[in-house]
């Protein structure tokens, strides 16, 4: 059932989001709502705010802790997030969601700054998920289907870290999750 999925979705983000997210100041659900909002600033469709959203839904269906990268564990979070996403939404949700942890090994091998640019735990995480993409890597990432929202979500996960940003509740962005949903 479609409403219950979205109930469920809702539930995780409003009620299972507090652990802080990495080693920030920002809540789970803080990180969820600012990559969201930057989405829709932006004026990308419904999938992208949907999947900027969702990104770290990954984080939620899992309890390795709020930083796992800490202890050495790389914990995969893209693929459980995407596993879960996939049988309620197209790959226009899932994909981004699925690469948004590739995005960062692409984004490393073709921009020079945006290395320095990393905090701290998601240079820590970097190494656990294989350092930048080498050129072969970079040529096969750029084949997939949604690789350029994968590397667009990635630069709205990077940006959604700031402390006490007021931003409009997850009811306001269960719209767009709404017509994304698989009927
Ligand atoms: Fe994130």
């Amino acid at each position: 059932m479609t409403a219950d999925v979205l109930a469920s979705i809702r539930d995780m983000l409003e009620h299972r989001a507090d652990g802080l997210y990495g080693l920030h100041d920002v809540t789970q659900r803080e990180h969820a709502l600012q990559s969201a909002w930057l989405a829709e600033r932006d004026g990308h469709p419904p999938a992208l705010i949907s999947a900027a959203l969702m990104h770290d839904i990954g984080h939620l269906v899992h309890d390795l802790g709020d930083n796992p990268a800490e202890d050495g564990i790389d914990d995969r979070h893209e693929e459980l997030g995407n596993a879960w996403l996939a049988k309620h939404f197209g790959p226009e949700v899932s994909e981004p969601v699925r690469l948004h942890v590739a995005a960062k090994r692409y984004l490393c091998a073709t921009e020079t700054d945006y290395f320095g640019k990393l905090s701290p735990d998601s240079v820590l995480s970097l190494s656990l998920q294989g350092g930048p993409m080498s050129a072969g890597e970079v040529a096969a990432f750029e084949a997939l289907p949604h690789y350029a929202e994968a590397v667009q979500l990635r630069r709205y996960d990077d940006e959604a870290k700031v402390k006490d940003l007021t931003t409009p509740p997850v009811g306001h962005f269960m719209r767009y999750v709404g017509v994304c949903l698989r009927g």
